[in-house]
């Protein structure tokens, strides 16, 4: 299997006091297959990302981003974890989190914008070497671009590399925030480009991930277009469903309203943007597959519309079981249900219909198995790390032979 990384990697930052909880994030795309082989990491508790890209194999690229993670715990700064790409061949590291600034080192082509609060003027300033560094407290933003070789809008990418460049530092300088700017640019670089499979992206500050929405799930494919359609969406209560089960839908299924389409980039938007109407929703009594994700949505677009009320909360979970978004499950009434509004929570506590499991599920973002293998980095680095991208087959065994 050849050896494939990102080819394009994004951080943003528009609030370097760490106060806005959408201030910073991070993200990364290719044309390649097999994009999961690009490392992300994301530390939650101490903030930052590690993207990865570059030539060389992936057993090196791992190395390079260890070594990287290791000096970050021990507070080094973004321009010297950075720099430890150098030290690999071909590899190529950028880091960075609303506190510490952003650096890249290693193999790269890239901007970095910078906004300043003063007077509002935007730089913009190509690097292709050494270490490129946004430094702490400066609002701005770190792009690489480059195409892959087959990519059949190659020699694109300077062009692109710029104009996107610029369109973050206006909306930087406009008081988007890191997230939607994030979303925006991928969307542009996915378009003009053509690098344009996830990959995905994080939150620096409030450490959520796109974990795997669009990973490839085998061995030798791409991840989701990120300039093609994702999901369709109720503008009037926030229903959504993911395609392909979206081409059955035209109108909500829960209010009837209009749906709109939903394009990768903006779902990857969506689901790294921490929104002050979020509802944390728990499921109980179910283990199927797709019941505590539906159900989410379902209460969600309740609250939306009719607000923290039990007894509408139940008409929308029955509603769905009744017009077959929820199966599996056995019909609610309002006590099954437990609004906590202060909280801006919701339990929900089914009865599985016979021949289901009855233990409450699990709502882990990625599967055992996988929270195994990240439990061994935890050891190995000592640090809380979100993986974005699966660790597979080559990957997955370089890693698990690190700790040995
Ligand atoms: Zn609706």
């Amino acid at each position: 299997m050849s050896s494939v990384a990102a080819t394009c990697n994004i951080i943003v930052i528009t609030d370097p006091t760490g106060q806005d909880p959408n201030g910073a994030a991070a993200g990364s795309m290719s044309f390649a297959q097999n994009m999961f082989q690009s490392t992300f990491l994301m530390s939650k508790n101490n903030h930052f990302a590690v993207l990865s890209g570059g030539t060389g194999s992936s057993d090196v690229r791992l190395n390079s981003i260890v070594a990287a993670v290791a000096n970050l715990e021990n507070n080094a700064s973004a321009a010297s974890a950075a720099s430890i790409a150098s030290s690999y061949e071909g590899p190529r590291l950028l880091v960075g989190g609303p506190y510490m600034g952003a650096a890249i080192g290693g193999s790269f082509d890239a901007y970095v914008v910078k906004v300043n609060d003063a007077d509002n003027s935007i730089t913009v300033t190509p690097y292709s070497s050494g270490v490129a560094t946004l430094e702490p407290g400066q609002k701005g933003a770190i792009i690489h671009l480059r195409n892959t070789d087959g990519n059949p809008m190659y020699g694109t990418a300077d062009y692109v590399r710029k104009e996107t460049a610029m369109n973050i530092g206006k909306m930087i300088r406009d008081g988007y925030p890191a997230t939607t700017i994030l979303s925006e640019a991928m969307g542009e670089v996915a378009r003009d480009s053509g690098e344009k499979y996830g990959g995905g992206g994080v939150n620096l500050v409030s450490g959520i991930s796109t974990s795997d929405m669009f990973t490839p799930t085998e061995m030798n494919s791409t991840g989701y277009p990120m300039d093609e359609a994702y999901a369709k969406s109720c503008d009037e209560c926030g229903w959504g469903v993911g395609y392909p089960a979206a081409e059955a839908y035209e109108t909500c299924p829960i209010c009837g309203g209009e749906l709109k389409i939903i394009y990768a980039y903006e779902s990857l938007g969506k689901a790294i943007t921490v929104s002050p109407d979020a509802v944390s929703v728990s499921v109980y009594g179910s283990g199927k597959s797709g019941v505590a994700a539906t159900t989410k949505e379902i209460v969600q677009a309740s609250v939306n519309k009719y607000g923290y009320d039990a007894s509408a909360i139940a008409g929308s979970i029955n509603k769905g079981i009744n017009n077959g978004l929820l199966m599996g499950v056995d019909h609610v009434e309002p006590k099954d249900i437990n609004v906590k509004e202060e909280s801006k929570a919701v339990g929900v506590y089914y009865t599985a219909l016979p021949g289901d499991r009855s233990s409450p599920s699990w709502d882990l973002p990625v599967d055992e198995n996988i929270m195994n293998i990240l439990g061994s980095i935890q050891t190995a680095v000592g640090i809380v790390l979100i993986l974005l991208v699966i660790f597979r087959s080559r990957l997955l065994k370089s890693f698990q032979n690190r700790r040995t």
